[in-house]
């Protein structure tokens, strides 16, 4: 599946915002990297927003060379203020990838 601006192999679709109980819009990126391999929190990832979406880089996944290595999401809206980290809105992007696939509730 490809979308006109996006660049890379693949889409994950659009990425999930929330609103804080302050009403600040916050983007939600998923905790685990894309091969379901690592925590980017532990094996550190690299986030990169433009005008064609969001991208979240797993700097061990790419260190090894493992592919996908990133996330590649479509944005919707003005920018979030934050990002924080969840897994509950993406537990089914994984079922679309041949990599490892976390348990499924
Ligand atoms: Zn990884």
């Amino acid at each position: 599946m490809n979308v006109e601006g996006l660049t890379g192999e693949h889409y994950d679709g659009l990425v999930n915002y929330r609103v804080d109980p302050h009403g600040e819009r916050v983007v939600v990126l998923p905790a685990i990297c894309r091969a379901g391999r690592h925590s980017l929190v532990v094996a550190g990832y690299r986030a990169v927003a433009d005008s064609a979406g969001v991208a979240v880089e797993c700097q061990a996944c790419r260190a090894e060379g493992v592919s996908p290595a990133a996330w590649h999401f479509g944005t919707a809206g003005p920018l979030a203020a934050r990002a924080e980290f969840d897994d509950q809105p993406y537990l089914d992007r994984w079922t679309r990838s041949d990599a490892a696939r976390p348990g499924r509730r």
